[in-house]
């Protein structure tokens, strides 16, 4: 029963190292957030060693009565957090729940109609280098440069003109409140299924701080690791329809996946039931007051937000007009402890993997507790390292100033 430190030293040099990182890093990556020892421990728990094929009630395999209770948790608090009448709990990513969800109402070659990923959107979304590209037929919409917000009437135009058999609505790197209901008109109009993917936003919807698309889109899908801040993860939603729900569940199996990870799912209904709580609304507003704050700074010293602003937990930083790459600002961000992505930005001249902007999401430092004067205090000093871009005094004297602002803030080490 040796543990894996005395067991596999150089595994747990990773393990440790990446604790490290964890805790001496400013996370501002905008899909990421710090889940809570409660979660970790459903996570570690013997419920992995479970095989439970089928659905609660109905499984191939024997000895299920306690992971059945398990899975009826999630199903039932995820239906109430979000209003839904139906969920199902193990996808085991947000890809496998948007593809679950896409074979149980399409057919191969039929036309998606979804966000491009230079706009904002995800690879499921209909990217070419994705399945949802392949399989299907995917035609593309995106933002309108002049305001950076999506482009509704473009949206309508493709749609007419294409005649999709499935609207997808949702991002991955888009600041501001989408309107489904928009989106629901359009699909109405051309007889197309909607599907939302909220997995960026499903925290701040369950908190109520953001429209709730579950009883507006057929089916809305999310991942729970995001905004919502449990294990990594797929959830599918829906509202009432007994067909949709019987094709989604034979897709999610046997369809797609095997035998479902009952540790995961146990950790999704210890989620839930902590985005119930009073406190986590509260986080919540925080995290989007964060957002706003640490976009007003970058505003204040001379930097272009996409869409001038955010209305919820990310903003997307453009420096078409300062001449500088995201690539190299992440890169210096980076040597100061501070973790962002590049992003493409509209009119993006820089390639996908340079481009020309980053992403800022405030949900990860929120949970290590940082509130507006710090976060306006951090947005300086990202400011300070942007403005002189190479200047390594800047780094290291931030990289300080990070590490510190870290040790005030622990993640796990209370
Ligand atoms: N949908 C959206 C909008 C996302 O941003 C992501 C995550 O990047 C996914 C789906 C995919 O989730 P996963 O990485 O769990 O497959």
């Amino acid at each position: 029963d040796m543990r894996i430190a005395d067991f596999d030293e150089e595994l747990w040099a990773a393990i440790q190292a990446e604790e490290r990182r964890q805790e001496e890093h400013i996370e501002l990556i905008a899909s990421e957030n710090y889940a809570s020892p409660r979660v970790l421990e459903a996570q570690g728990s013997v419920l992995t060693n479970k095989y439970a094929e089928g659905y609660p009630g109905r499984r191939y395999y024997g000895g299920c009565e306690h992971v059945d209770v398990a899975e009826r948790l999630a199903i039932d608090r995820a239906k109430q957090l979000f209003g839904a009448a139906y969920a199902n709990v193990q996808p085991h990513s947000g890809s496998q729940a948007n593809a679950a969800v896409y074979f149980a109402l399409l057919e191969p070659g039929d036309t998606i109609l979804g966000m491009s990923l230079a706009d904002g959107g995800h690879l499921t979304h209909g990217a070419r280098v994705n399945f949802s590209g392949k399989v299907f037929r995917a035609v593309q919409y995106g933002l309108d440069p002049a305001t950076g917000e999506v482009d509704y009437e473009q949206v309508a135009r493709l749609a007419r003109e294409h005649r999709p058999k499935m609207i997808v609505a949702g991002f991955s790197a888009y600041s501001r409140i989408m309107d489904w209901n928009r989106f629901r008109e359009i699909a109405d109009e051309v007889g197309a299924y909607l599907m939302v993917d909220m997995a960026h936003v499903a925290g701040l919807v369950a908190a109520g701080l953001y429209p709730n698309p579950v009883p507006i889109a057929d089916v809305t899908t999310s991942t729970t690791h995001k905004t919502l801040r449990g294990p990594r993860g797929g959830l599918i939603l829906a509202k009432a329809n007994e067909e949709i729900e019987k094709r989604l569940n034979s897709m999610v199996f046997p369809g797609l996946q095997g035998g479902p990870l009952m540790h995961v799912i146990a950790a999704k209904a210890v989620c839930f039931k902590e985005a119930m709580t009073p406190e986590f609304r509260a986080y919540q507003e925080q995290v989007v007051a964060n957002a706003r704050a640490m976009a007003e700074v970058f505003l204040g010293r001379g930097y272009k937000i996409v869409s001038g602003g955010t209305d919820n937990h990310l903003f997307l930083v453009d420096f078409i007009d300062k001449g500088i790459t995201g690539k190299a600002a992440d890169e210096a961000l980076g040597r100061a402890h501070i973790t962002v992505n590049k992003n493409a930005v509209p009119n993006d001249p820089q390639k996908p993997f340079v481009t020309s902007g980053i992403r800022v999401g405030t949900p990860a430092v929120t949970t290590r507790g940082l509130r507006e004067p710090e976060v306006r205090e951090l947005a300086g000093w990202m400011c300070d390292i942007l403005d002189d871009l190479g200047n390594e005094a800047v780094i290291e004297r931030v990289r300080g100033q990070v590490i510190e602002l870290c040790r005030r803030f622990p993640v796990y080490r209370r």
